[in-house]
Formats: structure tokens, C-alpha cells, sequence
């Protein structure tokens, strides 16, 4: 019987698994079950390119049909892994096929989380996760406009706000409501999220900050204070949680997803997971850390796989995540841990939407760097963020001062 890897999920994390293991040299059965009935594909487009109708279809698959029929990788799509055996090494799948496994890979991703406000079954609800979601949001926004519409969007985090920008650029008006007093709060904290803020502004959008959604109505949705903000969709953006339904009912240790090691084992010596579902102990950090972002799913399944193999493996990336909107770029590399207090220190010029920030820990040291509109530094934000040793304030702050020469040495 050949050795027999199942990879259990079908986006980024899954497809770049199969590839890993090919390009270690594993020459067993990779099969690759994933619930939805499409190629696995990247998110990100969903939320900009392919969402405005700029990225062709085609663009946004990892790989092609025939990359996986030439990788020998036999890929099921719309089949769930429904579950794991881990005392027998047995895959049950939602067509009634159980597979014999040597190793599995968990790349089951994270869920939209849901509304539970009254109506939010509503037929004008809508989450953005998957294409088909994606393409019932494009054909949303089209006839939105063409009506002079508005549509409200609940949540002004990463999705919400990706989603609000184009929605301004396919014409549509926009009310974005958020419970915090700015967007993106909890990740990037008051001065950042305030740059945010005033960028929706500037293009039109209805920002409602401090506003609490208490109800989706026939007509739009209300707010507590009694306010009734007309829109003919809803968008709700309220984050995501991971997908351990899985893992859990395999007995798998799950804390804020699936637990594992520096090299994406699990509980189970024979069970892996990586991408949006696993909360993985990060050895640069010194603790377990889940992230939701591209860059975990494209680099973690390469140390998945290598680990799976038997060979040595560690994860130890810093998290790096991006986003676009309207004409702002930008990218975060780093992490700070939740609760942590974070100071900012800001270089450049944020009227001007060009400059880079940098989120100090207690010691001084660079815990995490952004960098909006400025292209030409990603080295040396990347050199502050993993040498671990203390900068000058007033050096990180003056754009005059070289960033080369504030990293020291020896930290
Ligand atoms: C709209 C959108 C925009 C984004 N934009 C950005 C961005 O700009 N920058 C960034 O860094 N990140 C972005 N992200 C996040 C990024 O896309 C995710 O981190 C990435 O998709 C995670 O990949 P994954 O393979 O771990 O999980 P997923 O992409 O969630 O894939 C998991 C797949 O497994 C399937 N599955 C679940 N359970 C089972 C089962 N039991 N059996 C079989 N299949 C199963 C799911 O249906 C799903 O298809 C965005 C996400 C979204 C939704």
C-alpha cells in the first residue's frame, strides 16, 4: 500500500501543501479534499481586484486542473472531510469514502462570523469569504448602482473596509458602521486607524463610528440609538473564527484554533495543520500565534510538509500581512500580542498618506512596522522587526536618519 498524505482543506494552505511535498521529493498519494466545489483559490482578490471586476476569474486559482493531474495530486473538490479517526488513521469523506492516511494536514481556514442582531437572516445579509460570495456581492454592487443605491457594511476591519472601497469604485454610496471609536482598532490602534478613518472620508463614504447595530430591517438596518440607515444590502464583516470543528471532534488540543508545535504538528504526532486555522508556537515570539493572513498560508505548509516528512522544520516568519484601498498601499510585518500596549511611532507624512509606522514594545525594541505608499524599505523594516534590540525614539521618527543604521548589532 503507498504512503498516503491527506491534505483536509481546499484553499491557498491546502493547494501549496500538495506542492511542498511534491517539491520535497514525496513520491506517495497526496489526496486533497476540499468542501467547495471550485480549484483552490487565494482570498485576497475577493476583497479588491476580482470584487471590482479588475482580475479575470482565472487569476485567482493557485494552480490550474492540469497542475494537480500532472502533480499526481488526486484533488477532490465539494467533498468535506467530515472525520478524522486518529487511532485508526482514517479520513471519513462526505461521499462515504474512508481513506487510510499515514499523515494529515489540517488547512481547514477559517468562517465568516455571523450576525445574530434580529434579521440578520435576511436575505439582504451578505459575507464575503468565498468566490461564490464574491460573485453575489459583485452582481450586489451592479445592481445597487444602476438603482443610485447604498449599501451598509458592518464592521470596519480589513473586509469591511476592502469591501467599502469598492464599493466607491463601482459607484455604489457606502454607510460603514463600526461599534469601535475608529476602524482597524484592535489591530493597529487609534493614530493608524484615524489614517483609515479620514481615508474613507475623503472618498465618500457615511463612516458611522461608536455605533452599534441593533437590528437589520426590511429597509436597511437600525442602529441602538434608534437611527435607520436606508441600504439595500447589508455587508457584514465582523471578523472570522477558525474552522476546528474538525480537529476538535478528532480530539485535537484547540485553543484559538488548532494547537501545534514550531512545525505544525498537532495533538496528534501524525496530524498537521497550517494557514488560518492553526495557532502555531512561533519560536522568534516565544508564544503560540494564529494569524488570518495570505502570507502564513503560502510559507507555513512548506515546513508542513518538510515536518511530515520527517525532516526538520520550524515556522518562524514574522506575520506579514497587506492590504489595498482607493489609492493606499500598504503592508504590516510584525505582531503585537493582544493587550499589549503598543506606542507608535510615526515617520513621514500621514496627510499625505506616505510614511511608515513602527509599534514599540516597553523595551524599545520594534514589535511590528507598516509601511504605507513607501515601497524601497521592506528590508530594513523586516531587519528592525527580527533584531529584537532596543531604537532610538527620536532616530525612528526623523526621515533623515537612515534606517540601516538603527539597527544595532547583538540584539
Ligand atoms: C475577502 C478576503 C480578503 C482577504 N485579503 C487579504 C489580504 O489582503 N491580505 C492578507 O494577508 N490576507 C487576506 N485575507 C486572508 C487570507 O485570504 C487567508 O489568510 C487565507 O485564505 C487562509 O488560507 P487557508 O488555506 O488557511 O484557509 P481558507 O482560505 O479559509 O481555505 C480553507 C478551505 O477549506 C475548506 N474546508 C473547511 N473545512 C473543511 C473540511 N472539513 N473538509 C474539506 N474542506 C474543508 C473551506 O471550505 C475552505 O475552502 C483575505 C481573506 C478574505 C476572505
Amino acid at each position: 500500500m503507498p504512503t498516503t498524505f491527506v491534505i483536509a482543506g481546499g484553499g491557498l494552505a491546502a493547494a501549496k501543501a500538495a506542492e511542498a511535498l511534491r517539491k520535497e521529493g514525496f513520491d506517495g498519494a497526496i489526496v486533497l479534499a476540499g468542501r467547495e466545489p471550485h480549484l483552490p483559490y487565494e482570498r485576497p482578490p475577493l476583497s479588491k481586484g476580482y470584487l471590482q471586476g479588475a482580475d479575470e476569474r482565472q487569476k485567482i486559482f493557485v494552480h490550474d486542473a492540469d497542475w494537480y493531474r500532472d502533480h499526481a495530486v488526486d484533488l477532490r473538490t465539494g467533498v468535506t472531510v467530515t472525520g478524522i479517526d486518529p487511532a485508526a488513521h482514517q479520513a471519513t469523506l462526505s461521499d462515504g469514502e474512508r481513506l487510510r492516511y499515514d499523515k494529515l494536514l489540517l488547512a481547514t481556514g477559517a468562517t465568516p462570523r455571523r450576525l445574530t442582531v434580529p434579521g440578520h437572516d435576511r436575505g439582504s445579509v451578505l459575507y464575503l469569504r468565498t468566490v461564490d460570495d464574491c460573485d453575489r456581492l459583485r452582481a450586489t454592487l451592479s445592481a445597487t448602482q444602476s438603482a443610485a443605491g447604498r449599501i451598509a457594511v458592518i464592521g470596519a476591519g480589513w473586509i469591511g473596509l476592502e469591501t467599502a472601497a469598492a464599493a466607491r469604485a463601482a459607484g455604489v454610496e457606502v454607510t460603514v458602521i463600526e461599534q469601535e471609536r475608529q476602524p482597524l482598532l484592535g489591530a493597529l490602534g487609534p493614530e493608524i486607524g484615524a489614517v483609515f478613518a479620514a481615508l474613507h472620508c475623503d472618498h465618500g463614504v457615511d463612516l458611522r463610528l461608536g455605533a452599534r447595530l441593533a437590528e437589520i430591517t426590511e429597509t436597511g438596518v437600525r442602529l441602538a440609538d434608534d437611527t435607520h440607515i436606508d441600504a439595500d444590502a447589508v455587508v457584514a464583516g465582523i471578523g472570522a473564527v477558525p474552522d476546528t470543528e474538525l480537529a476538535a471532534a478528532a480530539g485535537l488540543t484547540i485553543d484559538n484554533g488548532v494547537k501545534t508545535t514550531a512545525d505544525l504538528r498537532t495533538s496528534d504526532p501524525d496530524i498537521f495543520a497550517a494557514g488560518d486555522v492553526a495557532n502555531a508556537y512561533h519560536p522568534r515570539l516565544g508564544r503560540h500565534v494564529r494569524v488570518e493572513h495570505w502570507a502564513n498560508a503560502l510559507n507555513q505548509p512548506a515546513v508542513a510538509a518538510r515536518a511530515m516528512l520527517g525532516r526538520e522544520a520550524v515556522y518562524d516568519e514574522p506575520p506579514y500581512f497587506y492590504t489595498d484601498q482607493y489609492d493606499l498601499g500598504m503592508e504590516y510585518l510584525g505582531h503585537v500580542p493582544p493587550g499589549v500596549s503598543r506606542d507608535v511611532v510615526i515617520r513621514g507624512e500621514v496627510a499625505g498618506r506616505e510614511f511608515l509606522a513602527f509599534w514599540l514594545g516597553d523595551d524599545d525594541t520594534v514589535l511590528a512596522a507598516m509601511n504605507v505608499n513607501i515601497w524601497d524599505q521592506g528590508d530594513q523594516l523586516k531587519a528592525l522587526v527580527l533584531s529584537g534590540s532596543p531604537v532610538d525614539r527620536g532616530a525612528l521618527a526623523d526621515p533623515a536618519v537612515p534606517l540601516d543604521g538603527l539597527v544595532r548589532s547583538g540584539g
